[in-house]
Order: C-alpha cells, then sequence, then structure tokens
C-alpha cells in the first residue's frame, strides 16, 4: 500500500514512522510512504502556501492552488483507487472500522492542514473524504496523518507476526473482541510488590484461559466503555 502525505512540515515525519510495526512494514515491502513538501507547489519567491480568509477574521488559510497542484503533479492520471483524505477536526470521525476499511485501498494521498484550515475547494473538489481524529483541535494534520497511517500499517496482511493478531485488538468488530475492549494483559513477574496475576492464567487450561479473558474484557468495557456494550435484550433489563 501506498501513502503520500502533502505537509509544510515533512520534517515531521523522520520520527513516527522510523520504529516498530510501520517501520517494519516499510522494511519488508508492505508500505510504502512518501512525504511530499508542499511549498515545492509554490511559484513565488516566498514559497507561499497560505493567504488571509476571505471576509477577515484571525489566521490564515492553506491555498487551493499549491494543493491541487501537488496532488495533479504526483497523480498526473488520477484513477479512482487513488484517494485523497483531508485531515481536518470537521471530518468524519476515524476509528477502527474506517481503518479497516482504509487497508484495503491500494494509494492514499493525506492533505495536512494548518493555520485556520483549509481553503474550503479542497474539502469540495479535491479530496474524496474529510476524517477527523477526535473532538479536539490540533495545530495541524500532521500528527493526525501519523494515527492514520500508523492504525492502517498493523492491519495490512503481512505486516504483524501473526496474520491474526490484529483480530484480537480492541474495537475490532469481526475480531475476537467483537467490537470490545481486548482483555487485560498480565506478565512477569507473577507476583509484583503484591498484586498477583490471576491464577488461573498460570495453569495452562486452554479453556478457562479463554473464559477467563473474556470475562474481564467484558468486564473492562462495562467500567470504562459501556457504549461499547451491545444493547441489553429486554429480558436482561
Ligand atoms: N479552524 C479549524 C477548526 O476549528 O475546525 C481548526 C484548524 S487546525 C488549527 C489546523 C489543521 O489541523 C486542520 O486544517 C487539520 O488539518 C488539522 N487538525 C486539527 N484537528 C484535527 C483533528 N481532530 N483531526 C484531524 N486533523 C485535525
Amino acid at each position: 500500500m501506498i501513502f503520500h502525505v502533502l505537509t509544510i512540515f515533512p520534517e515531521f515525519f523522520a520520527g513516527p514512522f522510523a520504529h516498530g510495526v510501520v517501520s517494519r512494514a516499510r522494511d519488508i515491502g508492505i508500505l510504502d510512504i512518501r512525504i511530499h513538501n508542499l511549498r515545492d507547489w509554490t511559484s513565488d519567491r516566498h514559497k507561499t502556501v497560505d493567504d488571509r480568509p476571505f471576509g477577515g477574521g484571525e489566521g490564515m488559510v492553506l491555498k487551493p492552488e499549491p494543493l491541487f497542484l501537488a496532488v495533479e503533479s504526483i497523480w498526473p492520471q488520477r484513477t479512482a483507487a487513488q484517494k485523497v483524505l483531508l485531515l481536518s477536526a470537521q471530518g468524519r470521525r476515524f476509528d477502527q472500522a474506517m481503518a479497516n476499511g482504509l487497508s484495503r485501498e491500494a494509494e492514499l494521498l493525506l492533505i495536512c492542514g494548518r493555520y485556520e484550515g483549509v481553503d474550503e475547494r479542497v474539502a469540495a473538489h479535491l479530496a474524496d473524504d474529510e476524517i477527523s481524529i477526535g473532538n479536539y483541535v490540533l495545530s495541524g494534520g500532521e500528527l493526525a496523518a501519523a494515527v492514520v497511517i500508523d492504525t492502517v500499517a498493523r492491519l495490512l496482511p503481512g505486516v504483524l507476526g501473526n496474520e491474526t493478531s490484529a483480530a484480537f485488538d480492541s474495537f475490532q468488530e469481526s475480531g475476537h473482541t467483537e467490537g470490545l475492549l481486548d482483555c487485560p494483559h498480565w506478565t512477569r513477574p507473577a507476583d509484583f510488590r503484591g498484586w498477583k496475576a490471576p491464577e488461573v492464567l498460570l495453569n495452562g487450561n486452554h479453556e478457562e484461559i479463554r473464559r477467563f479473558r473474556s470475562q474481564a474484557a467484558r468486564e473492562k468495557t462495562a467500567r470504562l466503555r459501556p457504549d461499547l456494550l451491545p444493547p441489553a435484550r429486554p429480558e436482561e433489563e
């Protein structure tokens, strides 16, 4: 899968993709991340990418021309399989289901906004979708792009050691967690400062362990994320 990222801070991405799963996915050729500097598509001496908002008001807005030119030059013959996603606090909320969908795409281009945002013609006429990573406002789309790429990368076949590992993750509707949180985990030492790992996990009885984990996942979901539980059936109320 190929990700393009369009940004005015290309150096931002030296860190997020240099470690762990994403770095390994790049090394083995499953994931290709191409970072593009938006200023390369400006023509003035100052490499201007922003301008004041029409109608007045605070801040600056990313101009449409460099963004359109960049996409048209990266994809001169853009096909329906080449999708542009605009990172935006106003977008549709990114979640595991959306990540699953994106992991089936071949090539995506993420536009990172800055300042007060991006000229609305980009959302209307260039982007296929507008994506928000949560109900809060970041200073720029770079962190959001890194979140999207990291989340999608671990879903690509062959990236995680075990093909099914992502199916054990929290929020995976079709996986083992059935949309709930993953079960809690413990490791050695079995007794740490008097806090003991659950005995059942040490006894090697796989059926008991499976039942314990399923119950523990439900309890943790009920405690921290009751919104994820399926609605109670009338007889359970
Ligand atoms: N004025 C905008 C608003 O209130 O919706 C916020 C602009 S924000 C300071 C600058 C850029 O950060 C946005 O254009 C977008 O690319 C990115 N951004 C901010 N919050 C985001 C979020 N929750 N999800 C994705 N991108 C976000």
